[in-house]
């Protein structure tokens, strides 16, 4: 391991009240890398995310860009660009699309406009409904709403919390090509992910979490060989 990760996490756990959700976590994450959280309801993900963003207290240590996360506030660490896109998206649902990403923007005013157009390009729905109201778009329109407001913080860790959950294959696509040219920016990301084919399609490295511990951890080419994750997890 490298001393510059952009986020680490040693001995991590975390537990809410009786229920122990994470068993001590080491995990490392490198700038440029999109690196995939898999595991099944219940494993742990939303809370590993919640952990590293400064939303839930843990135990251990998880240093972003070598500054504990449990010593900054939830918002100090959006200003220093760790954005979290949770599983439940958080729009607005009343505002406009225009309005949910220009409120993305609210801690970083400059170049908003190109942080905007680069957000149209990459998804064009956004653009051609930019006075819609966001509860009124459709699961996979609300979902690049929601990675496209958090691109409007200008990001350097992005952690996806479930961006595929309940959108049809012809909207994956999209947000497939999303996530890689997310990369070609220069964001990192972290992707939690039930949709075990769609992580491995895209991540760099990925770790698998049950049960709050990981069980296997590695590059997709090797990991889609083992048999566990191929049964268990890969349809066989
Ligand atoms: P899913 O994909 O279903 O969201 P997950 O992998 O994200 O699952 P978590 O949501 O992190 O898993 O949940 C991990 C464990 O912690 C589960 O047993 C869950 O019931 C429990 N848990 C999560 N949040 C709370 C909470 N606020 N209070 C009590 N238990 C919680």
């Amino acid at each position: 391991d490298r001393g510059d990760a952009i986020l680490r996490a040693e001995d991590l756990r975390v537990s809410y009240g009786e229920v122990v959700a994470l068993r001590g976590l080491d995990f490392h994450v490198e700038d440029g890398e999109i690196v995939a959280i898999i595991g099944p309801n219940g494993a742990g993900k939303s809370t590993l995310a919640d952990a590293v963003s400064g939303h839930v207290a843990y135990e251990g240590r998880v240093s972003y860009r070598g500054r504990e996360v449990a010593d900054e506030s939830a918002s100090d660490l959006v200003s220093q660009g760790l954005i979290h896109c949770t599983e439940t998206r958080d729009l607005f649902g009343y505002m406009s699309v225009a309005d949910n990403l220009d409120l993305g923007a609210y801690r970083h005013r400059d170049d908003v406009d190109e942080r905007r157009e680069f957000v149209y390009d990459l998804f064009p729905t956004l653009e051609d409904r930019a006075d819609q109201n966001a509860r009124t778009m459709s699961g996979g329109e609300q979902q690049m709403l929601a990675i496209g407001r958090a691109l409007m913080s200008d990001p350097d860790l992005l952690l996806l919390d479930e961006p595929t959950l309940g959108l049809a294959p012809v909207i994956l696509d999209d947000i497939s090509d999303g996530i890689e040219q997310i990369r070609d920016a220069g964001v990192t990301v972290v992707l939690c992910e039930q949709n075990v084919t769609f992580a491995m399609d895209h991540a760099d490295r990925v770790y698998l979490l049950e049960n709050g511990r990981f069980e296997r951890e590695g590059v997709p080419e090797t990991l889609r060989g083992d048999e566990y994750i191929r049964d268990a997890y890969l349809g066989g």
